[in-house]
Parts: structure tokens; sequence; C-alpha cells
């Protein structure tokens, strides 16, 4: 049966003594055993949020890495030296590292196997751009990203899989799907999924909405049937903000 997860995206903020500072808030706070929270600070604070974070149940996660496992990447992190830290999770396919760094779907579907490999978990980040929602030809746009990155993958592969749904005219902008938009996609995906693989894979996969979520408009997104929680950005930085979202899914 799936978890529920609330996972917040640090991005490029956030400084060593703000990090901490916000891990120490977000430790307090209690969530039942069916919810899993992520937080992802930047690289250079992955270490000292393990520490922070042992024994409790925040679960660290970093924002990127690298296909390759070591060489002459300069700037670059492996899966290994972040597995060698303790971590285990790793978001791939950000909208951001896709417009900015030329990521695509097949260059991820390298990185996601590479994180495989390493045994980690991967949150898989898609979406169709504002052109392609206003076209109407969104569905065609995401069935595409999930062929061409994931649906190679064996089926006991996808134990690794959660897929984050991020609209990228939705993040950072203030614009939300609308909870039946954000319904309407993720029961779409799953199906999918289920006609690549079968229905109880489907079941089972994570799917998570992210796109300017807030604690005003968080339960009616997470009420939604396969809405399974969120990825965060904006919000995910202030603790109470955060800790409303989950309190929320
Ligand atoms: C994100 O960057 O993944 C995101 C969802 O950002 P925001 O919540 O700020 O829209």
């Amino acid at each position: 049966m799936r978890k529920k997860i609330v996972a917040g995206n640090w991005k490029m903020n956030n400084n060593k003594g703000e990090t901490a500072e916000l891990i120490q808030a977000l430790k307090p706070l209690s969530f039942s055993p069916d919810i899993r929270v992520m937080i992802a600070p930047a690289f250079t604070h992955l270490a000292q949020a393990e520490k922070l974070t042992q024994g409790g149940r925040l679960e660290v996660l970093a924002q990127n890495m690298n296909a390759s496992d070591s060489g002459a990447f300069t700037g670059e992190i492996s899966a290994g030296m972040l597995y060698s830290i303790g971590i285990n999770k790793v978001i791939l396919g950000h909208s951001e590292r896709r417009a900015y760094y030329n990521e695509t779907d097949s260059s991820l579907k390298k990185k996601v196997e590479t994180a495989l490999t390493h045994n980690m978990e991967v949150v898989f980040c898609f979406g169709e751009e504002l052109e392609d929602r206003k076209a109407g030809n969104y569905f065609e746009v995401i069935q595409t990203q999930l062929e061409t990155a994931l649906f190679d993958l064996t089926p006991s592969e996808w134990s690794k899989i959660i897929l984050a749904y991020e609209p990228v005219w939705a993040i950072g902008t203030g614009e939300t799907a609308s909870p039946q938009q954000a319904q309407e996609m993720h029961a779409f995906i799953r199906g999918l999924i289920a006609l690549k693989y079968d229905q109880v894979l489907a079941d089972d996969v994570c799917i998570l909405y992210g796109g300017s979520v807030k604690p005003a408009n968080a339960s009616a997104i997470f009420s939604m049937r396969d809405v399974d929680g969120g990825l965060i950005g904006g919000a995910a930085l202030k603790a109470e903000d955060f800790m409303a979202i989950i309190q929320s899914v």
C-alpha cells in the first residue's frame, strides 16, 4: 500500500546555519506512520542534514546527481558520493534542471538507471509547459516523458520510483493546477503505468503533485484520490508553512 509523501525542495536557498535552523524547527513535528516527510537541502549541507536528522523521521534527499560514477565532470556529484554520506534518495528531472541545464528525458533515463544501480530512491519530476496545456496536448507530453525516461524499468525497479507531476506553469508562479486538473493527470499517469505494467504496480506508485502548493490549497489537492502528497518548493522554506502542509496530507 502506497504511503503519502511530503517533500520539500529547498533549491539554492539557506546557508549552513539556516539549514540547521530549519531542520531543528521541523524535527519536533509528529506525523502518522503512513506519511513520509523529506527535505532536500543544497549539496553542501547534506552531510550536516543527515547527521541532524538521524534517529528521527525526516528523510534527506539530494536535488540532483550526475549519471556517471566518477570522472572528469567538474562541479558534479555522483550517486556513490551521496551514498557515502548516507544519502540514498535523489530528485531527478526537476523542471529547473530541464530548463537551465538541458536535461532531457533521455539523459534522465541514464541518471535514473545510475541511481537505481546505487540502490537509491528517485523522486522523478516531469510536467508539461504552459504552451502544451494551452494547446491541449498535455497528456501526450506526459506520456512521452514517462515512456522515454521510465518505461524500460523492470517492475521491481519501480519500488524505488516516486513520481512528481509538476506542471511547469505552476512552479513558483503562484498558479496551481486545480484539484480536478491534478486528479485528472494523476489518474492518467496511473492508468499508463497499469497499461504498461499492471494495476497492482500502478496502485503502489506514489504520485506527488508539485506547483505552488501552500497551506491554503494543500488539503484540497491532497484530498484527490490519486494525489499521494506533494513536492513543495517555496512553502518548504518556512517551517510553519511546511508543517501546515504536512498536516494537510
Ligand atoms: C518545485 O520547485 O518543485 C515547486 C513545486 O516549487 P513551488 O512549490 O514553489 O511552486
